[in-house]
């Protein structure tokens, strides 16, 4: 068996070779490192190699795992979050990759307020709609766009999204252009900017990096496959 070191090495120099190929300077994407349902001790031997970026989705599995970790850890929130969980999210995330409706991100700011903070999010995206997903379909983000931008205590980074499953990364390309497309289209529109985009995860992340990346959520290639969680615990 391969050790995490040993697959988080591989991972950093795939993502070198993706951001060669497509012209990108080294080091201009960012490895969000995807620890959910692994528990501190495997955590660590990530942070023993250096790591420091990493993404759960699950508040309550967020808030008994970073008190075991150094403070010095940034962590990502990368799953749905639900209005009763950001006042406990907030204090300890770097950013939240899942921003998926208007009225979390109203709920992100009010709490950012009281608690003098001004969080880094990413508006997800979701083009196909299905139902059992979150975000914001492309038609909702421009009808919403300017009530986000002008709420003040967040700071909208960038877009994300999270194509359905394909064991293809070539048919998901077309996904990862569109979310360019759409960020290329909001900036012009809305005269900002908006330098990030995070997608890709461990099968189809060069594919994302070549489409303009800036953002990996890399899990399962590090840590090795997870044991599957119900599908209702999934918050
Ligand atoms: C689990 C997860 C990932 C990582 O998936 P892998 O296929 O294990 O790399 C990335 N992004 C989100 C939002 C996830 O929930």
């Amino acid at each position: 068996m391969t050790s995490i070191s040993e697959s988080y090495e591989l991972i950093k120099s795939r993502i070198r070779t993706a951001e060669e190929k497509s012209g990108r300077a080294a080091g201009s994407v960012e490895l969000i490192a995807v620890s959910k349902t692994w528990p501190a001790q495997v955590v660590s031997e990530l942070v023993e190699c250096g790591h420091r970026d990493f993404g759960e989705n699950r508040v309550q599995e967020l808030e008994l795992k970073h008190p075991d970790l150094p403070s010095s850890l940034r962590w990502h929130f990368i799953g749905h979050l639900q209005k009763n969980k950001v006042r406990k999210v907030l204090p300890f995330t770097e950013k939240i990759h899942s921003v998926d409706s208007l009225d979390i991100a109203k709920r992100i700011n009010s709490i950012a307020h009281e608690l003098g903070l001004f969080p880094k999010i990413y508006i997800q995206v979701n083009h196909a709609k299905e139902s059992t997903k979150f975000g914001f379909s492309a038609e909702e983000l421009s009808r919403s766009f300017d009530s986000l931008m002008r709420l003040d205590r967040i700071e909208i980074e960038g877009l994300m999204v999270i194509p359905p499953f394909d064991s293809d990364p070539e048919n998901v390309r077309p996904e990862f252009a569109a979310l360019r497309k759409l960020r290329d289209e909001l900036e012009q529109k809305h005269d900002i900017k908006l330098p990030g985009l995070s997608m890709g995860m461990s099968n189809d992340f060069h594919v994302a990096i070549e489409e303009g990346s800036t953002s990996v959520r890399i899990g399962s290639s590090i840590f090795g496959k997870r044991k599957v969680i119900k599908p209702n615990q999934n918050e």
